[in-house]
């Protein structure tokens, strides 16, 4: 469940002034610089049509920032505010309609931004927008206008998605934070430490372990107390670290690992003090 920001109330997010599309993105830490790549330069930057009309804005590897209407947001009996809608059968209506440009294909992009978001686990960050909006169903509506547009300074999650339908649930606030190390970045590791032959024997780590000593550390480096960095998708990063290794003839189990951040995992294996450093360890396990 994400964690609940301090909001004081529905109405009170409603944008009271009109920023730049591309100065909200770009203060949501999306690059921007090619919004200049036009005739007009860094003059037409704001107004370039690539994409100061796009309502969806997508960051490999970073973030996404899409537009809602603060008036389709809801705010629940639990106090959290959501977003509940189906882009894609927004886009479906549009081109039943003949309307499949503009409209359709901005929808599809934002159904697609959703997708591409929960895959790679990227950063939501919402626009809110007020003013007169058209209606999906009103076949002869005329084109919505934005009047007042802001950057919520929350991050927003993807609460629900239906991969059949495309029907989702945003919430305002960010997913609790993940805990992850070095080996998460690759493929998980399934199943307990096992040896096995490959250029040499190495030890699969059992994921268990390393996410109850994650788990345990909190967040924080068990040795020197220093927060880990936090990952463009919101994870807390550190190191797991075998206290004393595997191929002593050690086991894979939570006493014997420890959460390290970056620094003291390279000198617990390099650094001259390295005997002392695995005695200290041993001691702060031993307390957790
Ligand atoms: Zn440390």
């Amino acid at each position: 469940m994400p964690r609940q920001p301090s909001t004081p109330s529905l109405a009170a997010l409603r944008p009271l002034r009109k920023d730049r599309v591309i100065d909200l993105v770009r203060a949501a830490g999306l690059d921007v610089s090619d919004w200049s790549n036009s005739r007009r330069g860094e003059a037409g930057a704001a107004t370039n049509p690539k994409y100061c009309y796009e309502w969806v804005f997508v960051e490999p590897g970073a973030a996404i920032v899409l537009n809602l209407w603060h008036v389709l947001l809801e705010e629940q009996a639990d106090g959290c505010i959501v977003h509940r809608g189906n882009f894609r059968e927004d886009a479906e209506t549009q081109f039943a309609r003949g309307r499949g440009s503009p409209w359709g294909v901005r929808a599809r992009r934002l159904d697609a931004a959703l997708q591409t978001a929960l895959q790679d686990n990227l950063a939501v960050r919402v626009i809110l927008n007020a003013g007169v909006r058209r209606d999906r169903d009103d076949a002869e509506a005329e084109a919505s206008k934005v009047e007042l547009r802001a950057l919520d300074p929350e991050p927003w999650s993807i609460a629900a998605y239906d991969v059949a339908t495309g029907a989702h649930v945003l919430v305002r606030g960010a997913a609790a934070p993940s805990f992850v190390d070095q080996f998460s970045i690759d493929a998980d590791i399934g199943g307990p430490a096992v040896r096995h032959e490959q250029t040499g024997f190495v030890f699969d780590r059992d994921p268990k372990v390393r996410e109850a000593v994650l788990k345990r550390a909190c967040g924080r480096c068990e040795y020197c107390d220093q927060p880990g960095f936090r990952r463009a998708d919101g994870a807390v990063y550190l190191e797991t670290h075998h206290i004393v290794p595997l191929h002593e003839g050690e086991s894979d189990r939570v006493d014997n690992v420890i959460a390290l951040c970056p620094n003291d995992h390279r000198e617990a294996h390099y650094g001259e003090d390295a005997a002392s450093l695995r005695l200290r360890f041993i001691a702060i396990v031993a307390e957790a």
